[in-house]
């Protein structure tokens, strides 16, 4: 919206995540928590809300809830009570979802990103747990709306952010922050698009410097990070275009149209609904102490953030190849394997962000099925290294037969192949005789002064010795026979 009429406004937005927790079973029963299982199979009497059933709370929700909670520098609650929240709709059986509304276990905590314009901190309101509710499917049967119960009762923690976003791409690089937090924690898979990580976005537009919020709007089913930035933008321009008309913003639930790339009304919210919350009375509180969570702590996976800093600080890498390896956990993992290996951590950088990078893009796949192990991809290197091929020669041929043959050595298929750089002294000698001798009148011209000729001859030995000449020494031979 040109630069928000050239800083007359201002967005404000604060996201609603909700993402379902990787457990075995369900948040307070023992049916299963799997995805794709065929429709209300993973459904019990408990998951169905009938009479004389009682919940039983699944203890990994709260260690999952704890682990994002420390992961994020929250206060964590240390007696946590359940609450009912009422509604009526078909795919809630109970008529209540099991939440947190007062105490909810995580309160504060800051997530850090990065945008194009420096970094920035979003505060968090609050971390709770809760239920979720079943599917409704109003597109498969042209008669009657379906009903899966399978997600009824999955665990799932909401992450609440304070309305410190101010645009759509803050939001963005929020959201993908929150994902790889719940991918490197390992509680949530963090795909929209399969719905395991969901995104509400409050959204509202003042006057720059207006001392309060504007009128918001809640906008609802963006399957993707990159579709709740443009929900965000959408919305942002809506809002304006109304302000500058002097209408009112109707308070409303909206939804993302993903093909149209617009939102349209769904729900009017002129009332706050109430949902009659109170404590729920068929669980006991349950309780955390000071050292669960400091044995917690201690036993906490590296995150994003901190590999980030080893990277660029005492690794010494750019932050753009710290950014690639860290953009995945198992990424990060294949490097740190790497380094084992291998001190040259620029070079593990580059090989990671460039060639196997290309490959698992060209490919569709990711770091889990790139077939060479990360020990070879550190001798790789070595080699380079000590000049026992040319780095060209390891990217065009030795690598992506590495790929094709994983169970040999780097080193043994460089012999098979013949691919181990020529540097025994009088090899080279003969190499360098013949380049010179094949260009007399341009030896001749070097000698005058011409001394950029020396690319020309270097071209001719590298090309008859396919490549395999040790550049370093041939260089110091040419020199010293044109300058004898
Ligand atoms: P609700 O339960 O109605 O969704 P909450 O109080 O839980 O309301 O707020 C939800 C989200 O709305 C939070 O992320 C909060 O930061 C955000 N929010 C609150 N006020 C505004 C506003 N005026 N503009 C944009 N976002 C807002
Ligand atoms: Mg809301």
């Amino acid at each position: 919206m040109e630069h928000l009429l050239k800083g007359k406004y201002e967005a404000v937005i604060g996201l609603e995540v909700h993402a379902q927790l990787i457990t075995a079973s369900k948040a307070f029963s023992s049916d299963k928590n799997e995805y794709g299982s065929s429709p209300n199979s993973n459904v019990s009497e408990i998951s169905l809300g009938l009479p004389g059933t009682l919940p039983q709370f699944n203890g990994s929700v709260l260690g999952h809830a704890i682990k994002l909670g420390i992961a994020c520098g929250c206060e964590i609650r240390h007696e946590n009570r359940f609450d009912r929240k009422n509604y009526f709709y078909a795919d809630l059986p109970k008529g209540y979802q099991i939440t947190q509304d007062k105490g909810p276990i995580c309160t504060g905590g800051k997530i850090h990103l990065k945008t194009s314009l420096g970094e920035k901190v979003v505060n968090l309101t609050r971390i709770h747990m809760e239920e979720d509710s079943g599917k409704s499917i109003h597109d498969q049967d042209p008669y009657n709306s379906l009903v899966d119960l399978n997600r009824a009762g999955v665990p799932l923690l909401e992450i609440v952010s304070e309305p410190d976003i101010r645009t759509g791409e803050e939001a963005y690089q929020y959201l993908t922050e929150v994902r790889k937090l719940v991918r490197y924690l390992e509680i949530c898979d963090g795909n929209m698009e399969e719905g395991s990580m969901r995104c509400d976005a409050n959204i509202s537009v003042r006057l720059k410097d207006a001392p309060e919020y504007g009128r918001r709007v809640e906008v609802k089913n963006m399957n993707s990070i990159r579709n709740v930035q443009r929900a965000i933008e959408y919305e942002v321009g809506r809002h304006i275009e109304l302000i500058e008309k002097g209408e009112e913003i109707k308070r409303e639930t909206r939804s993302f149209d993903a093909i149209k790339g617009t939102t349209f009304g769904m729900r009017s919210k002129e009332m706050d609904n109430d949902y009659r919350f109170f404590p729920e009375p068929d669980l006991l509180p349950v309780l955390v102490n000071a050292e669960d969570i400091d044995r917690m702590k201690s036993r906490m996976p590296a995150l994003p953030n901190e590999l980030y800093a080893k990277y660029t600080k005492e690794l010494g890498l750019s932050e753009y190849d710290a950014g690639v390896i860290i953009d995945s956990k198992e990424i990060a993992l294949y490097f740190e394997d790497m380094i084992e290996h291998t001190k040259n951590y620029k070079a593990a950088a580059n090989w990671l962000s460039g060639d196997v990078k290309s490959h698992l893009n060209k490919y569709g796949i990711d770091i889990a099925h790139f077939p060479i192990r990360s020990k070879w991809m550190a001798e790789l290197i070595t080699m380079i290294d000590e000049d026992k091929i040319s780095y060209s020669l390891a990217a065009q041929k030795l690598f992506p037969a590495m790929i094709g043959e994983p169970k040999t050595s780097p080193f043994k298929l460089a012999v098979k192949l013949n691919l181990i750089q020529e540097s025994d002294e009088l090899a080279l000698m003969e190499l360098v005789d013949e380049a010179l001798a094949a260009f007399p009148e341009k030896v001749e011209e070097y000698k005058n002064g011409k001394k950029g000729l020396i690319g020309l001859f270097m071209g001719e030995i590298m090309k008859k010795s396919k490549g395999k000449a040790d550049p370093k020494k041939t260089n110091a031979l040419l020199q010293e026979k044109l300058e004898a």
